[in-house]
């Protein structure tokens, strides 16, 4: 047996207590783990700080200089031994509560030292209380260089599990068991990437020589972490690939043809055109498809997902689409009715407010195929809902849908359906691969020609007045306008009256009978909703005072203002998406950022992202760098980005070559049987021993 594989209960002062709470709180049960529980932070002890550029709010540092005084202060509790510490910058006090004798009777004055320890600011004075200290002599002549600092948490501070018991851990293990320190990369990567050795890189994570070596192992150990995961995902696809079978659609017909010469108005883009192809050579090669669809807000990925269908169609199979939100579902319904309509299909929508008597003839006809294309909300994945002989599925903006709702598509046809998931919130494609591995991704990265930019503002509630006058101006013009409050889910009341108060003063500022004002909140009945809503699409109202149960999907060419009260309260993702539902239409179109005025630095950074670019990806980019990607995902995903020390979003450049590499690799020799590659087919053989993390997401 490998000697890592060892639990650490073999080591010196390891008893059981201790290794059941490594274990319980680190995850660290095998020698093996151990070596892969790396320090969180490094204090660099090789960097010296002047005594003028110190702060309390640096943590911990080191200074170099001499004691000039030593003078015993006493107060009425306490005796303080305070010493004058000076470099040739300024000045500090050193202070000790304790030990006082021996400090007297030991510490040289005018002699100079390295003092060590965290700053601490009483009224405008800088102090260090209790300091590590050494004679600079003695200091070089140890070549001390960093201070590795472990995570801890409450229980492993409060079972007395220290930093120094983490350390002589960490000692016994490279004195006993270096010897067994593999190499889990080939010897070509390493080579190609100028990667460090696992053993060397092992040895400078835990007590790094110099930050040369530390930043050469921390590549290193992100690489390979990456490199694995990437390894995984892509032998869990080729499984997929290779043994989940799926309907032929064979040829392109009629439907599509026909739709495609004399019903399309409009040329399609590259983007669309290139993604077109990916699909259609998916689904004609006997394999299931389960591909996502990224495209920024407005790309057109419904005409995409539209003539998907129609493929389907041709090839005599059913199609659904699944929308989020019963608002989308009925305009999902409408404009692909409206696409039909020449064509000569039979296009049904059910939702949740669907009445039972309108539901059984539904049912009926979806069973025996006269339906050939069902929209809906997640209605669709219900039991009751049986196809005749569905060949796909399509699911709007996907982050709304976990993975378990995904794979309740699945059972709906005897071999499972196709599968097309779209979302509108585009992220980095390596990352995308990542993140939803068990997905091939296709981008439309390009608008449809002519759009305008949509112009985006930020505007202090001081500037109220100004941003009315300004809608008056548009609505003269014959626009509409999109006013928006933020709903967050815990504070429901309290944003109900938010836009209800919104509601009341808009009203004033725009009375009747000039202008008409539309309110859609989730709190209202469906048909209520529906008739707001139409009644703005219809144009007869010219301002729609909502909550964002409008952000996904919803056309009105004609709006060209949206307004977005408390935008601060908003997430980045989220004002994107509110954003694109104006810029529809040939007119110019704005955006107004309303804000209090105090921001935190998020908020700041969010508005100021949102006046700067239009771009989704860019837009994404930042709101990972804010928020992580853990708020991409349903939680069941979650357990995916517990990366050891790589980091999805920090680390790109990295995520990129690991893909590539482990690219390579498995396109070279699938079944890892080169004698080169025997050192990743082992180490996998190791994590498979371990929870493997793909066991959360299948
Ligand atoms: P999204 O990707 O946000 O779902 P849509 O599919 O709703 O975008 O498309 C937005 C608008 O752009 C629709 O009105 C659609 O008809 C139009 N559109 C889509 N593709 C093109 C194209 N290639 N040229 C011109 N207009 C297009
Ligand atoms: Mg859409």
């Amino acid at each position: 047996m490998n000697e890592l594989q060892k639990s650490i209960i073999y080591l010196n002062g390891v008893g059981p207590n201790r290794h059941s709470l490594l274990k319980n709180e680190f995850g660290i049960d095998k020698i093996q783990d151990l070596i892969h529980f790396f320090p969180n932070k490094y204090i660099d002890r090789t960097k010296f700080y002047k005594i003028n550029k110190l702060s309390s709010s640096n943590s911990e540092v080191q200074v170099v200089g001499s004691i000039v005084s030593l003078k015993t202060i006493k107060s009425k509790s306490k005796t303080r031994l305070v010493g004058e510490f000076s470099d040739d910058s300024g000045t500090i006090e050193l202070i000790w509560f304790r030990g006082h004798k021996w400090i007297l009777s030991n510490l040289k004055i005018n002699t100079q030292y390295v003092v060590f320890g965290k700053i601490n600011n009483y009224k405008g004075s800088l102090s260090m209380a209790h300091p590590e200290m050494e004679l600079l002599t003695s200091f070089k002549l140890k070549k001390r260089s960093f201070n590795t600092i472990y995570p801890t948490t409450e229980k492993s501070i409060n079972a007395g599990i220290t930093q120094n018991i983490l350390r002589k851990m960490f000692y016994e293990v490279f004195e006993s068991y270096s010897k067994s320190f593999r190499e889990t990369l080939p010897t070509s990567i390493l080579k190609k990437l100028d990667l460090i050795s696992n053993d060397l890189a092992i040895r400078n994570i835990h007590f790094p020589q110099n930050i040369e070596l530390l930043a050469k192992a921390e590549r290193r150990l992100k690489f390979e972490e990456l490199f694995y995961l990437q390894i995984q995902i892509l032998l869990k696809n080729y499984n997929r690939k290779t043994k989940i079978k799926g309907h032929i659609f064979s040829r392109v017909g009629d439907f599509f043809n026909i739709f495609f010469n004399k019903h399309l108005s409009f040329n399609l883009t590259k983007s669309q055109m290139k993604v077109i192809k990916e699909i259609r050579h998916d689904v004609g090669t006997g394999r299931q498809m389960n591909r996502l669809l990224q495209g920024d807000v407005g790309s057109g990925k419904t005409i995409v997902a539209f003539m998907t269908m129609l493929i389907a169609i041709d090839n005599k199979f059913q199609a659904c689409l699944m929308a989020p939100t019963e608002i989308l579902a009925q305009q999902h319904y409408k404009s692909i009715k409206a696409l039909t309509n020449k064509l000569g299909l039979n296009v049904a929508l059910i939702t949740g407010s669907t009445k039972k008597n309108n539901r059984s003839p539904i049912l009926k006809d979806l069973k025996n195929g006269k339906i050939n294309i069902l929209i809906g909300t997640h209605t669709l994945i219900e039991d009751s809902i049986i196809f005749n002989n569905l060949g796909i599925a399509i699911i709007d903006e996907q982050h709304k849908f976990g993975v378990a709702q995904r794979s309740k598509l699945w059972k709906k046809n005897s071999l499972p359906p196709h599968i097309l998931v779209m979302t509108a919130t585009p992220i980095p494609r390596t990352l995308a691969m990542t993140l939803y591995g068990d997905l091939d991704v296709s981008i439309i990265d390009e608008l449809p020609p002519g759009r305008k930019l949509i112009k985006t503002v930020h505007r202090n509630d001081s500037k109220r007045l100004s941003v009315f006058n300004f809608i008056k101006n548009e609505i003269i013009k014959g626009r509409q306008i999109y006013i928006v409050y933020p709903l967050i889910e815990e504070s429901k009341k309290m944003d109900y009256k938010d836009l209800l108060d919104g509601f009341e003063s808009i009203s004033r500022s725009f009375p009747l009978p000039d202008y008409k004002i539309s309110i859609l909140n989730g709190r209202m009945k469906n048909d209520e909703k529906e008739y707001e809503m139409n009644r703005f699409i219809k144009g007869e109202t010219q301002i729609m005072v909502s909550t964002t149960v409008i952000e996904v999907g919803v056309n009105v060419p004609n709006a060209s203002v949206m307004i977005i009260e408390s935008s601060e309260r908003f997430g980045l993702s989220q004002l994107h998406q509110l954003r694109g539902r104006v810029g529809r239409g040939n007119s110019q179109s704005y955006c107004i950022l309303m804000t209090g005025d105090k921001l935190s630095s998020d908020s700041k950074l969010r508005i100021n992202t949102m006046v700067k670019t239009n771009n989704g990806f860019e837009i994404a980019d930042v709101d990972l760098k804010i928020r992580g990607p853990g708020n991409l995902m349903g939680t069941q995903q979650s357990g995916i980005l517990k990366m050891k020390i790589a980091d999805l979003i920090n680390d790109n450049e990295l995520l990129n070559l690991a893909r590539k590499s482990a690219d390579e690799i498995l396109s070279s020799d699938k079944n890892l049987e080169k004698k080169s590659n025997q050192c990743i087919k082992y180490t996998l053989s190791e994590i498979g021993t371990f929870k493997n993390i793909w066991n959360y997401i299948s």
